[in-house]
């Protein structure tokens, strides 16, 4: 069950979940409006949820129906980048 990061990160993007993840798997590009998560590596310890400013990050299971979409986008992220 990893975590997700979602919408509210859009453009506001300031790393502050990055700073406590203990196994690193929070990442971006300058490219990227967000940071997201590396589904395979996260180990749930939720560190991250409690710390983002704007609740940007659930749990798979309780991501908002309206944001259901992101769970794909921070999976498929860490897919194009480790091709
Ligand atoms: S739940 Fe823990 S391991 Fe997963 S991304 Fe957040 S801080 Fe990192
Ligand atoms: S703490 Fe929240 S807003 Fe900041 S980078 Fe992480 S998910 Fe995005």
């Amino acid at each position: 069950m990893p975590f997700i990061i979602t919408e509210p990160c859009l453009e506001v993007k300031d790393a502050t979940c990055v700073t406590v993840c203990p196994v690193d798997c929070i990442q971006t590009t300058d490219d990227d409006k967000m940071f997201f998560i590396d589904p395979v590596t996260c180990i749930d310890c939720a560190y991250c949820e409690s710390v983002c400013p704007v609740n940007a990050i659930f749990d798979e299971f309780t991501v908002p129906a309206k944001w259901r979409e992101y769970i794909r986008k921070n999976r498929e992220f860490f897919a194009n980048s480790k091709r």
